[in-house]
């Protein structure tokens, strides 16, 4: 019988996951509402332009890092997207890459794909393990190409001059283009993916996603990590078969691994009481199921809220800055 605490962890995270889907939903809904008043010729726009739809540009935020990192200064255009970034990068350093499985809208839609499919074929499928171990560093491959050309390939001078440029103060209104005026390559990509998805568990985060990369390499540092009490394991393994990253949690004392994304899924799936728990390494008694779940909404809203408070949440462009360069966005090109 699985426990009612470790159902907890698994219910709790499903619930912060679709509240957090519904709210990324609403803000782009909302950003949608505003590029649409701007480009219908509108003097003014009914909302304000979401801060939060910043969270969908990590590559300008990790150039926004590096500036803040050279000058000392946050750049104002887009202050939120490096907001955001430090938050979801501080919540892997302390809580593994529980951004991955409690928040990211993309995740949550692996998951409901994969137990799609699970649903529709009987199970989902299993990579071969060399196959598996070399498509993984596809994720890694990504991720250096990117730190490489942002942190070492562009100096400080080509760093401000990306950001003070149209291109970056229009980037979100490109980002919202991508989905909806989607080109025949993206549907194709797109749908090739979700299909891949729907055989293989988590596919595009397990394989291709260079921003789960970063945090997994940054989880390695977290206190927190799903701990196994050898002692009163039976060695039934049905933690490991249901882990969306496929781990082998029944053989670990304590789940190291990058690819971890602090799920609980297995603490759920484990029949033994106070076997498998998401621990700080300092804390040697059984911790309240509720903790790692509300460590994780801590730090999200309290990194938001920071940005919010110290005055870096709002873009310096406005409405008549929208106004001027949206009709540009078709010409823009970095
Ligand atoms: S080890 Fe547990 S917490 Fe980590 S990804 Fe697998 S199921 Fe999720
Ligand atoms: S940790 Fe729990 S689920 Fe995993 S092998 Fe041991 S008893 Fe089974």
């Amino acid at each position: 019988m699985e426990g009612l605490s470790s159902r907890f962890g698994s219910t709790m995270r499903t619930v912060v996951q679709w509240f957090f889907m519904f709210w990324v939903a609403g803000i782009g809904i909302r950003f949608g509402m505003f590029v649409n008043s701007v480009e219908s010729g509108a003097t003014s726009s009914l909302v304000s332009r979401p801060a939060g739809v910043e969270g969908f540009l990590p590559i300008g935020a990790l150039t926004s890092l590096k500036y803040w990192l050279v000058s000392g200064e946050i750049h104002p255009v887009h202050p939120a997207a490096l907001v955001i970034f430090l938050t979801i990068l501080l919540m892997s350093l302390l809580a593994k890459k529980s951004f991955c499985s409690w928040l990211c809208p993309v995740g949550t839609l692996s998951e409901v794909v994969y137990k799609l499919g699970r649903k529709v074929f009987g199970s989902n499928f299993r990579i071969w393990l060399w196959l598996d171990l070399l498509l993984r560093g596809i994720k890694y491959l990504l991720l250096l190409l990117f730190l490489a050309a942002i942190l070492i390939g562009m100096s400080g001078e080509k760093i401000v001059t990306f950001l003070d440029a149209p291109y970056w103060a229009v980037s979100d209104v490109k980002m919202l283009h991508f989905f909806t005026k989607m080109s025949g390559t993206t549907m194709v990509v797109l749908a090739a993916l979700t299909f891949l998805s729907l055989f293989y568990k988590m596919f595009w985060c397990r394989y291709l996603c260079p921003y789960g990369a970063l945090l997994g390499l940054a989880s390695a540092m977290s206190p927190f990590k799903i701990r196994r009490d050898a002692t009163g394991c039976t060695g039934c393994q049905r933690c490991s078969a249901a882990c969306p990253s496929g781990l082998a949690v029944h053989s670990s004392r304590a789940v190291s691994s990058p690819e971890c994304t602090g799920c609980l899924t297995c603490v759920a799936h484990c029949p033994e009481r106070d076997v498998l728990a998401m621990q700080p390494v300092f804390w040697k008694q059984p911790l309240p199921v509720w903790v790692f779940p509300a460590v994780v909404v801590f730090i999200f809203m309290a990194g938001i809220g920071s940005g919010m408070v110290s005055g870096h949440w709002q873009s310096s462009l406005s409405y008549s800055d929208y106004q001027r360069l949206i009709p540009l966005v078709k010409n823009l090109s970095h």
